[in-house]
């Protein structure tokens, strides 16, 4: 069957690697999409060129569509525009078959009753004398005078096989059709390799497989790139091509590790009593500050689901329903742009628990963090985690999620400059900001033109300006604005400061939030280049103590985290007086400088969170047309309740290694928010939108 269609098939090459802007380019686009969606169940690219294999049928349809097509051999040669309607006849002429397929294998076997006995990677030297099966991917084959060794390759690893002419004639002359990736079963013995020819640097090098029979299961197209780990292959590359990259080893543990980790949390989860329930994805809006992907509903034209943010509401819902505790591997949609290292759709280890306070929850977190590092890494946290508030790690480090490993430490200075001759300095103060510093002791090394660098950088963050001052060997200031800074108060930012010779001090004189996010920053990033971060692997942090409302600039007050976030129980008198100084019982987890997730307690009763909603700007009859089934389900008799999301991917990321989120997760989005092997996101037929009820402008 494959070698008919393997003769059928052309190489058809369709756009451009490039064609993603102009008329070109979204001609191209627009070929591709309509071959995905009419040959969509046909389709199969080729690894190399990304060439369409297409039944010879379907080409009178294709060429009048196609704007570019390619001949096999000189890629670059060969490519030539479809334009006119001779040009199309004419190249329908000079079509060649696909050369990779017609290299394919003559004839392809079934697997039949054969069984896998181990897996490569699994085959020691305790096996050696057993009859074995293996089955897998070519890794590798090498031609040794005769001998034919194939590396073969499965999710544990690699297993050597050795095909003889002489013991296994028939096999051996089929090893010889092998290329990578091709899909086998090969029965043999196990064999010790001998004294040289072992290979320590395998876990399976002492032993190899001597076969007796070799089945090809399936031939493959080239790899697009070789398949080891230390390959350096432009990221977009491996999205494009998931599957090989995915088949390469380090990709392999990575998402065996977030399997173990899944499991851990679910085995921890269950311990503590708390129930796995799943909650809907077409929900409604949820109020986390994102902006929602929703999915428009044919039955009820005009009306929209959205995917949810976090399952909060329900979460919460079901606490009022009686559930007591749930935790959920959930799946989670933000629309937001691709900043950093985000994912459009992630996953979040979501937990909600009734009749807690903030200890019981932060006990529950540490339980969970613990053992996933025991389970997945067998490390050992040192427990209990440290705990500091917002107000402490704000002012201590400029950050509500520092990396605690870093030792260096922000100061205030506001009340020791107020009145200083220094006009940047008391200007912030009367206009209600604060002048804070980061002193970096031995900082010598910070030249002169680092400096002026530095300034720069702060004044792109948002400063208006930074002050610096470097204590010389003497112990005297060395600084453009010595002059404006009087010996007494000098003397006490020294004091403050704890300054001695060698001393860096970066002042910034700005709004609370600015001077110490920025400071905050310069903290982390003159830390490592200097490398003042300790050796220690894991600093846990809980941060809790949050303001529950912040304000916006226009003056508004917004909510911090989200608008079910209840306030500590002795605040709450505080919300009709100075909601501003309302503590929230939101916490967070910080590992190593990264935010791991966020929690609360939340609002369970009615009056308290309308409350909030009326000083988040909503009126009575707003806030129940918004949250009306929420604060329904409050009346309802809801139980005190509290929870917390990991995120989940992250955690893995930290414990799997990588250097992004798309490393832990199958099939993430590309930066630019598509899947570029599944070609996502598609254009759909007419009828679709119709169907729907909407058209695209
Ligand atoms: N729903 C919150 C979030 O997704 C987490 C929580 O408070 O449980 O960030």
């Amino acid at each position: 069957m494959l070698v008919h269609l393997a003769l059928l098939h052309y190489h058809v090459w369709i756009g451009a690697k490039t064609a993603s802007s102009g008329s070109a380019g979204m001609l191209h686009l627009f070929v591709r999409r309509r071959l995905h969606t009419r040959l969509g169940h046909l389709r199969s690219v080729c690894g190399m060129c990304r060439c369409y294999n297409v039944p010879l049928g379907q080409i009178y349809y294709l060429l009048p569509r196609m704007t570019h097509f390619i001949l096999p051999g000189s890629l670059s040669a060969r490519v030539f525009p479809v334009s006119t309607a001779a040009q199309v006849f004419f190249s329908a002429w000079t079509y060649t078959p696909c050369q990779r397929m017609e290299e394919a294998v003559k004839q392809l076997d079934p697997l039949g009753s054969l069984r896998r006995t181990h897996y490569c990677g699994t085959l020691r030297s305790e096996h050696v004398g057993q009859e074995a099966i293996l089955c897998g991917w070519v890794h590798r084959r090498r031609d040794h005078g005769g001998v034919v060794f194939v590396d073969l390759r499965d999710r544990t690893g690699l297993g050597q096989v050795v095909f003889k002419p002489d013991t296994a004639p028939e096999a051996h002359a089929k090893a010889g059709e092998l290329r990578s990736e091709y899909v086998i079963a090969v029965r043999g013995k196990v064999e010790s390799r001998g004294e040289g020819a072992i290979n320590p640097n395998m876990p399976t090098g002492e032993v190899e497989l001597v076969a007796a029979e070799l089945r090809i299961l399936n031939a493959a197209t080239t790899p697009p790139f070789v398949l080891e780990d230390d390959v350096q292959v432009d990221e977009a590359l491996r999205l494009r091509y998931r599957i090989h990259d995915l088949r390469r080893p380090l990709m392999q543990q990575r998402l065996a590790m977030r399997h173990q980790l899944l499991q851990s949390v679910r085995a921890t989860c269950t311990d503590l009593g708390l129930y796995e329930i799943e909650t809907p994805i077409l929900g409604r809006s949820t109020p986390e500050g994102a902006r929602d992907f929703l999915v428009p509903s044919r039955i009820y034209p005009g009306s929209f689901y959205a995917l949810p943010q976090s399952p909060q509401i329900m979460k919460q819902l079901l606490m009022v329903a009686g559930f007591d505790g749930y935790f959920q591997i959930a799946r989670c949609f933000r629309d937001e742009d691709q900043r950093a290292d985000r994912q459009l759709e992630f996953a979040q280890i979501d937990l909600e628990m009734s009749f807690v306070g903030i200890d019981e929850v932060l006990h529950v977190l540490e339980e969970i963090t613990v053992r996933a590092f025991r389970d997945v890494r067998g490390i050992e946290l040192p427990r209990p985690f440290p705990r500091a508030s917002y107000a402490e790690v704000m002012a201590r480090y400029g950050s509500d999620r520092p990396d605690t490993r870093i030792a260096l430490e922000l100061v205030d200075l506001t009340d020791l400059v107020a009145n200083s001759a220094f006009q940047v300095f008391t200007q912030a103060v009367q206009a209600g900001g604060v002048v804070r510093a980061l002193p970096i002791p031995d900082a010598e090394a910070v030249s002169r033109s680092e400096l002026d660098r530095l300034v720069d950088q702060s004044r792109q963050w948002g400063a208006k300006g930074m002050a610096w001052v470097r204590v010389t060997p003497e112990g005297s200031w060395q600084s453009p604005i010595t002059r404006y800074v009087s010996e007494t108060e000098q003397q006490q930012i020294a004091a403050r400061a704890g300054l001695r010779p060698g001393h860096l001090l970066l002042f910034i004189a700005d709004r609370p939030a600015l001077a110490s996010d920025i400071l905050g920053r310069l903290r982390v990033q003159l830390g490592e280049r200097l490398e003042r971060r300790a050796d220690r692997p894991w600093d846990l942090l809980f941060v809790v103590d949050f303001p529950l409302f912040e304000e916006t600039e226009s003056g508004q007050l917004t909510y911090m985290h989200m608008p079910f976030v209840a306030p500590l129980e002795e605040d709450i008198g505080l919300l009709s007086t100075q909601p501003r100084q309302v503590r929230a019982t939101h916490y967070d987890l910080v590992l190593n400088g990264v935010e791991l997730g966020s929690g609360s307690l939340r609002n369970h009763r009615s009056d308290v969170q309308l409350q909030i909603l009326e000083i988040l700007g909503y009126s009575e009859a707003q806030a129940r047309e918004r949250f009306g089934f929420m604060l329904e389900a409050l009346d309802t008799g809801a139980p005190p309740h509290g929870g917390f999301a990991f995120g989940f991917d992250r955690l893995c990321l930290m414990l799997a290694g990588g250097d992004s989120l798309r490393d832990v997760i199958a099939f993430p989005k590309t930066q630019r928010a598509q899947d570029l092997f599944i070609q996502s996101p598609n254009t759909v037929e007419p009828e679709q939108l119709r169907d729907l009820g909407l058209r695209v402008r």
